[in-house]
């Protein structure tokens, strides 16, 4: 089983695709839910005190990273990919209070990051009025000094 950078080992939930039974409560794990393998033996969430936990689809790497540093448990969850021929990582489990702070500390980073962008934007827009100023005095000369040529 591989480690965890931070030297917790990863505990490992499989979203399973055939009909399934827990070892120790006997529960009914279908196709699509959670199931945890223990020592070869298979056992529904709440029999592997995993119940507890969250699920975080993946795709916001920044919440994934908080959830796991905050909370004090979490498991890695795969599902076997027919095409890939392997296990895939879905996402993971974490406790909900640790979900709860990394979602509202990558919301706050979020809007700096928009608030950021909005002040970049507004500071392009003054430095373009401001060449489109002086360009327009430029022409505003040349058509003055063109006149004057035209006169004389
Ligand atoms: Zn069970």
């Amino acid at each position: 089983m591989s480690k965890a950078r931070d030297g917790k080992p990863d505990i490992v939930v499989f979203i399973v695709h055939r009909p399934s039974k827990c070892s120790d409560c006997g529960l009914e794990i279908h196709p699509g839910d959670f199931l945890h393998v223990h020592d070869e033996i298979a056992l529904c969430l709440a029999c592997a005190d995993l119940d507890h936990l969250e699920f975080l689809e993946r795709g916001d790497t920044a919440v994934t990273r908080r959830s796991r540093k905050y909370s004090a448990m979490s498991a890695v969850v795969v599902e076997w990919s027919k095409y890939g021929k392997r296990y895939e990582r879905q996402g993971i489990l974490v406790e909900p209070e640790a979900l709860d702070r990394a979602v509202a500390e990558s919301d706050a980073d979020a809007d700096v990051r928009a608030a950021r962008a909005a002040r970049s934007a507004v500071r392009r827009d003054l430095h373009d009025d401001r060449r489109g100023a002086r360009a327009s005095v430029r022409d505003r000369i040349e058509s003055v000094l063109d006149a004057w040529r035209g006169e004389s």
